[in-house]
């Protein structure tokens, strides 16, 4: 096969339902600044997710450095190595300081019982991360949380339109900060979006997005810009009527890589969790060389001379990346470093063709022998 299979395409609507969407904005002019197609989408995201409070910003980055700068956190925040460095910057950029908590080895999501031993009294909150998707293990998360009066903000970025035990997943914690980027289960080209249960905190969000602009005449907060246009909101309604055929679609490809792939010695797949309605974000695959007779790496470099263009997400961790290594020793957590080491997510996305999953499955079966060739 000649053409290439990318790890992720963006869903988009048809040009015609996008164009009608946006037609209306060369009549209003009003293209920014909590315009109809902003208002509208809020409404319909916090019906879709089942949520109190949203609001909408310029993508899940801001979505995360804002939470933690309504809360008015200082000091360290226990956080996972395991995630997209978005986490651990948006931390750092609020004068926080990053812990970093191990991970379990079969959700990838924060191990709860690695927790209290990271908590000082400087200690302010935790930002676990629904890795994949997977959802954190919420209520021992907020039992410890609880005991030792920590906020708790989700980077949620995966988990778009999850339930689990028939509630939405943005309900969990303080806040849950949700991306929209182009890559994600459900996009607005950009975007992203902050829920909370508390009004105030959303209050904050939306004056922080908006340079803390109170009135035309009051400035009430140190805020940033980082609101969403009527553009990326636009795309926003267009691809929400789409979504839960796209999940569907997605849910379909990650049934065939599992039909071909589940009994593979050597290979983890993503663990199914009990009680939650997953969105099938990705397809992560835990590669053990020594069972599986490859490494992950020689496992990324036979799929590319096929064109197939896995991922290696996430690596490195956090703590192992060039502006961090200096302060933290990855070895502390060490399940995180080893999945990092193992670990590739393989291409998916609604309009995978079946035929094209087979393809893969069948390169990554017979990879051992391609690779001594
Ligand atoms: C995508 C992502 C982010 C950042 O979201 P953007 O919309 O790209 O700013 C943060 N955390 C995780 C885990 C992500 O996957």
């Amino acid at each position: 096969m000649d053409k290439d299979i990318l790890v992720t395409r963006s869903s988009m609507p048809s040009f015609n339902e996008y164009c009608d969407e946006i037609k209306d904005l060369w009549q209003s002019r009003w293209l920014t600044n909590n315009g109809s197609k902003h208002q509208q989408l809020i409404e319909q995201l916090k019906k879709y997710l089942g949520v109190k409070n949203l609001d909408l910003v310029v993508n899940g980055h801001a979505a995360l450095e804002l939470s933690l700068a309504a809360l008015g956190l200082k000091g360290e925040v226990i956080t996972t190595p395991f995630t997209f460095i978005s986490t651990t910057h948006a931390i750092v950029r609020n004068g926080l300081t990053p812990v970093f908590c191990d991970v379990k080895p079969d959700d990838f999501t924060m191990d709860p019982e690695k927790i209290e031993e990271l908590i000082t009294e400087r200690t302010c909150a935790i930002m676990p991360v629904h890795v994949y998707g997977n959802v954190c293990d919420v209520k021992a998360i907020q039992q410890i949380a609880d005991k030792h009066h920590l906020k708790v903000i989700y980077d949620a970025a995966h988990a778009f339109g999850e339930t689990c035990q028939g509630q939405g997943v943005m309900n969990y914690g303080d806040a849950s900060c949700i991306s929209f980027h182009a890559t994600k289960v459900f996009h607005t080209i950009e975007g992203g979006a902050v829920c909370t249960k508390d009004p105030d905190l959303i209050r904050k969000i939306s004056l922080l997005k908006d340079f803390g602009i109170e009135s035309p005449e009051d400035v009430e907060l140190v805020g940033a810009n980082a609101k969403m246009n009527e553009f990326c909101a636009a795309m926003g309604l267009c691809n929400l009527r789409h979504v839960d055929q796209e999940i569907q679609k997605r849910k379909s490809v990650a049934e065939r890589y599992r039909s071909h792939l589940s009994h593979v010695p050597g290979l983890q797949l993503n663990v199914l969790q009990t009680g939650v309605q997953s969105n099938y974000a990705y397809f992560p695959v835990i590669v053990d060389p020594e069972t599986f007779g490859m490494n992950r790496d020689e496992l990324f470099e036979v799929l590319s001379t096929h064109h197939i263009h896995a991922r290696k997400y996430f690596y490195p961790i956090s703590s192992e990346c060039a502006c961090y290594r200096d302060r933290y020793d990855s070895s502390l957590t060490p399940v995180a470093l080893m999945l990092s080491r193992r670990v590739l997510t393989l291409p998916l996305y609604a309009d995978l063709a079946l035929e094209d999953v087979d393809f893969i499955c069948d390169v990554i079966l017979h990879a051992r022998d391609a690779y001594k060739r």
